[in-house]
């Protein structure tokens, strides 16, 4: 299978054919663990990108519109099946696109994917108006009805599961899809997208375009015809996203970036808070939106809590994704590797101190050595920038006063977590925190049940749970005279 997959050039797929780009342009998508070239994949540019929102209109306003929501579920449980069928190469696919590992796309992230589309595709037929009885002379109610063509621009770090949080509620809702994949991870887009196809889908219903953002995801913004973009990604991006958004006034959604805070009390079960805390912020190479990469730490336990965090570090078995045995992948690209190693050069330069890691791992590859900072100080670049990869930085803090103002001092307002087990404190926290998220006595558990989102430089609007069903569908009033 891995030759196979090597020496593909793969198509977009737009109105239900696999289709090149209208230039002929292909880029080259390549596996971070090694920098091999694993596939090419062909560039949608806005000629692509327009043929690809007209035929999800045409599927809109034609057979997907047509299609009783029942049957609508009934296709979202078939694709369901079909993931099940070909997950050992969607795990393997992912793996080399991304450099994340074997194991924990088959322990979360498919899992995730797979449970996201059986929810939604039970809610299909569940979406309902509701009679409001405004009036006497009048039979007022509401029908909800979908928005209609949505694209959605998803990140590099979970393609699959991220692009299925944002396809699973917005067929369920009788919408279409253009998706368009970060450029460093098209391939598993490309698979659900012909997956959907031999699902049963009707042509047009999911168009994926991979390309690069400035090209295809900002003609998929711009784009007139787009009634909703729903987005992944940087704050950067989602501001450009905003702007563009303007033209034809589409709805917008944006889940964006964190800097969260993990607080450590010394009531708390500190043997379970380190492992978690380092899973908080190793998971996926550090590159989680969510990731606690600021650990907050009573100063009473903050030397002890430094040294188990560093050894959970060292020990954490870097290498091949491919491998089951392997802990730790590379980042996702050499962009991104020198990213991180200029954050912790930062760090370096503003005085703080390297516990374990700051080094680049090996020569080949995007590897980089989980990393734990010490005497950090809360107005560092290293405590208040996202930096996306394997670094913790650990702050000590007094009292809950200083705790709460550490943990609210950034930009951000994705996620928090609090280890304590005083049961008042717990809850004067998940009232204080500014965040989508409060966990308490656990760090970084994700259910579609529940609403997902946060403020401020983490975005607006919420995915998950009946949240989704809102993002995109519209009440419809429909008043009828009846007379007196
Ligand atoms: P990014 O640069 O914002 O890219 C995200 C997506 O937007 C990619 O598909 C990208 O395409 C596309 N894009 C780039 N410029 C665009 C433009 N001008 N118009 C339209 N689309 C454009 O983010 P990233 O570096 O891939 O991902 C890391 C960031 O995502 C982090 O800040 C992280 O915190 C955030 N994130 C948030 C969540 C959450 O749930 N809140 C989850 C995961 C990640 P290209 O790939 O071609 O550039
Ligand atoms: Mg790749």
């Amino acid at each position: 299978m891995l030759e196979r997959i090597s020496v593909q050039t793969h198509d977009l797929i737009i109105d239900g054919r696999r289709v090149p780009a209208s230039t002929g342009r292909t880029f080259d998508t390549l596996n971070p663990a090694n920098d091999a070239i694993i596939a090419r994949v062909a560039e949608a540019g806005p000629e692509d990108i327009d043929a690809a929102v007209r035929s999800s209109r045409t599927a809109f306003e034609g057979a997907w519109g047509h299609t009783k929501a029942s049957e609508r579920g009934a296709l979202m449980l078939k694709l369901a099946d079909l993931i099940r069928r070909d997950e050992d190469e969607l795990v393997q696919l992912e793996a080399l696109d991304s450099g994340k590992t074997v194991s924990a796309i088959r322990r979360q992230d498919l899992p995730a994917v797979l449970d996201t589309l059986v929810y939604y595709a039970g809610m299909a037929d569940k979406i309902n108006g509701q009679v409001i009885p405004a009036r006497t002379d009048a039979l007022t109610y509401t029908v909800r009805e979908p928005l209609g063509v949505v694209g959605a621009i998803i990140p590099w770090n979970f393609p699959l599961m991220i692009g299925m949080w944002k396809i699973a509620p917005a067929l369920a809702c009788g919408c279409t899809v253009v998706l368009k994949p970060a450029e460093l991870t098209p391939l598993t887009a490309l698979k659900i997208g012909e997956l959907a196809l031999e699902a049963g889908f009707p042509a047009g219903v999911l168009n994926v375009v991979p390309g690069f953002g400035k090209v295809a995801g900002q003609a998929l913004v711009d784009h007139m015809d787009v009634d909703k973009i729903t987005f992944t990604g940087s704050p950067g991006v989602g501001r450009q996203i905003l702007h563009g958004a303007t033209g034809n006034l589409k709805r917008v959604t944006l889940e964006l970036g964190g800097k969260s805070a993990n607080i450590i009390f010394p009531d708390g079960d500190i043997d379970t808070a380190i492992k978690a805390a380092a899973s908080g912020i190793f998971f996926n190479t550090g590159q989680v939106c969510s990731a606690g990469s600021r650990i907050l730490v009573h100063e009473s336990i903050h030397d002890d809590v430094v040294q188990r965090l560093a050894a959970r570090a060292k020990s954490i078995r870097l290498g091949d994704p491919l491998e089951t045995a392997t802990g730790m992948g590379p980042l996702v690209s050499e962009v991104q590797m020198n990213r991180v190693l200029n954050y912790i050069d930062i760090g370096r330069r503003e005085g703080a101190s390297i516990v374990t890691g700051g080094s680049r791992h090996g020569v080949a590859g995007c590897f980089v050595e989980p990393t734990v900072f010490a005497g950090v100080k809360h107005e560092m670049r290293i405590s208040q920038e996202e930096i996306f990869g394997p670094v913790a930085v650990v702050i000590p803090f007094k009292d809950e006063e200083e705790a709460i103002r550490l943990a609210n001092g950034t930009v951000y307002g994705l996620a928090a977590g609090v280890w304590t087990a005083d049961i008042g404190r717990a809850h004067r926290f998940t009232r204080r925190l500014k965040a989508g998220t409060v966990w308490v006595n656990t760090y970084g558990p994700t259910d579609i049940r529940l609403p997902w989102g946060g403020a401020r430089d983490s975005g607006f609007g919420r995915e998950h749970g009946e949240a989704a069903i809102d993002n995109f569908t519209e009440p419809k009033v429909v008043w009828i005279n009846i007379g007196r």
